[in-house]
């Protein structure tokens, strides 16, 4: 399931690549996609890629003499993949739901298990998520100290919420709360200041360091080219249950969290 630093990658492989092209048409092939009404493209270009939470936000130029952009939020879910395929071929791949058809070439949605979405917004405050970005400059550790207040939920499932932090999922927090060598168990509001600084920097670090691997990959996870991310190599705990800690030697362990495998080391994370 793609994190944030793998939809990070994505967008920011696919910006060089469509980033300018004029919209010749839009063609939605699974109806579940078209849940909202879905405006029309031809005459747009798409000015810009990014990612908004977990989410790629593509931007789209008003029409000619029209006014007001658009903006489409592709949220990938599980198995969700946005390909630049480049030429005038209309390829049809197995499991394709959508396909822009570009100037030069075509960017396909294909979603093996459909649980991918798009939402259109004509405004971009509307587009954004309602939870802060890790990377965001807004989120201080003193920020952070105050989202955590308040909350007697265990700090893994805290992470998890996309309502406080946006983009992280299950591999990414089992990594950040090991880095910070903090027990998965914790309350949110039983963290102490230092705790909160090394929790902030963990944050910040591991997502860096993921996205400049392009993120991990298991199974179904690609980026924008069809490439798989080398993050997996540097995982410390994740999916490592009966492995040597690589800091403290001392045995991974794995527990059942609301549901979901949390890998972390009672050793360090005491
Ligand atoms: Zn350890």
């Amino acid at each position: 399931v793609p994190e944030l630093p793998e939809v990070e990658t994505v967008a920011r492989q696919l910006a060089p690549r469509i980033v300018g092209r004029a919209v010749e048409r839009l063609v939605i092939l699974d109806p579940l996609l078209r849940a909202g009404r879905t405006p029309r493209l031809a005459g747009r270009r798409v000015v810009g890629v990014s990612r908004s939470g977990k989410r790629v936000l593509i931007e789209f130029a008003p029409v000619p003499r029209g006014r007001g952009g658009l903006w489409l939020a592709v949220h990938l879910r599980m198995t969700g993949r946005l390909l630049w395929v480049t030429g005038a071929a209309r390829p049809v791949l197995p499991h394709l739901r959508a396909r822009f058809e570009l100037r030069g070439g075509s960017l396909l949605f294909v979603d093996t298990r459909r649980f991918g979405t798009f939402d259109w917004h004509v405004d971009r405050r509307a587009a954004r998520p309602a939870g802060l970005d890790p990377l965001a400059p807004e989120l201080s550790a003193r920020r952070l100290s105050e989202l955590l207040a308040g909350s007697r939920q265990n700090v893994k499932a805290w992470l998890l919420r996309q309502d406080r932090l946006v983009g992280l999922g299950n591999i990414y927090a089992s990594e950040i709360l090991h880095a910070a060598g903090i027990s998965p168990l914790r309350s949110a509001c039983s963290l102490e200041a230092g705790e909160i600084a090394r929790l902030h920097r963990s944050i910040r670090r591991i997502l860096r360091d993921a996205i400049r691997s392009c993120g991990t990959t298991f199974s179904d996870f690609q980026d924008a080219r069809g490439i798989e991310g080398s993050y997996q190599r540097f995982l410390a705990v994740y999916d490592r249950a009966g492995e040597g800690c690589p800091r403290c030697r001392g045995k991974i362990d794995r527990l059942v969290q609301q549901q979901r495998s949390t890998f972390y080391c009672p050793g360090c994370q005491g």
